[in-house]
């Protein structure tokens, strides 16, 4: 995987480059893996899962069908398996149900996150390479989506999960992946970590693809992911931007955000360089907005002109 490149967000940092990261802080990690680790309580949490389904109101199976659904005969068996999950589920006079934990545990699994074998695509994408102007196509693999022209060393991953993938119709699909990229900028702007939702700070970070383009970075030390928030995303999350754009009848939140042309990496210019000052123009119908930009990634001014 290319490091050096940190403008393509949903890189991962490998463990050794986050010497100082503190992923689990006080939180037992293998007794909890140790919990779900055979197929018996997996099949328990499964048919609790169905339950819930089934009746959110009344999400309680008795012992006796909680065993017939899990099909387990020796009762010691089942009990051991039963005991091992402790706090995934819990226990009262009418069964036992699904915990806050366990629904956690088994969201993350449906979401297919896990699953880094699944392939997807290619499928038609709007806009145009940034760098190559060829046409765009998503394609899910190595367990992230990229927005690619083909050419590896134009893709951009993006944050989608295969449940997304997977149950969004066509039309809407464009949209959805555009409004989990402004979701992600949004929480990386107000310093919450989209992976594990510790707390992050970030700046604007210069290089990447092309030499002379930057991007907001902030890397987390409990997770270590490192968040690599195009310029341009960054911006639109902004109130200002994007009131400028909902004026001009475009959805900031929905609009596949890299068809908007200001967002081009490298269309920035640099004030200065220490510290960082950047200047961006937005330009919609006869309208312009224009930002400056310091290094903590804050928009320090904003000018609206008509163009004559
Ligand atoms: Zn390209
Ligand atoms: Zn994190």
């Amino acid at each position: 995987m290319d490091r050096a490149d940190t403008d393509r967000h949903g890189d991962r940092a490998d463990a050794d480059s986050h010497g100082d990261r503190d992923p689990y802080a006080d939180t037992d990690v293998t007794a909890v893996f140790e919990r779900v680790s055979h197929p018996t309580r997996l099949d328990v949490l499964d048919a609790l899962a169905d339950a819930h389904a089934a009746d959110p109101t009344d999400p309680w199976l008795a012992y006796t069908d909680l065993k017939t659904a899990v099909d387990v005969r020796d009762n010691g068996n089942f009990n051991y398996h039963l005991d091992a999950l402790d706090d995934f589920v819990v226990k009262a006079d009418a069964g036992y149900r699904l915990s806050r934990t366990g629904m956690e545990l088994l969201t993350t699994a449906a979401s297919g996150v896990l699953d880094t074998d699944w392939t997807w695509g290619p499928r038609d994408a709007p806009g145009t390479c940034p760098f190559c102007d060829d046409a765009l196509e998503f394609h899910y693999t190595d367990g992230k989506l990229q927005l690619t022209c083909g050419i590896d060393e134009h893709a951009m991953a993006l944050s989608a999960p295969p449940s997304l993938l997977q149950t969004t119709p066509d039309d809407e699909l464009a949209d959805n992946i555009a409004f989990l990229g402004y979701q992600w900028s949004q929480s990386i702007r107000q310093g919450v970590c989209t992976d594990c939702h510790a707390h992050v700070t970030g700046h604007v970070d210069h290089g990447g693809l092309q030499p002379d383009h930057h991007h907001y970075r902030a890397d987390c030390k409990r997770c270590g992911y490192q968040h690599g928030v195009p310029l341009g995303l960054h911006l639109l999350t902004h109130p200002t931007v994007t009131h400028f754009h909902h004026n001009h009848d475009i959805d900031p939140r929905t609009t596949p955000w890299w068809t908007l042309h200001w967002t081009t990496p490298g269309t920035e210019t640099t004030l200065q360089t220490d510290p960082i000052e950047l200047e961006v123009a937005i330009e919609l119908d006869d309208e312009t907005l224009t930002l400056t930009i310091d290094h903590d990634g804050t928009i320090t001014d904003t000018q609206r002109t008509r163009s004559e």
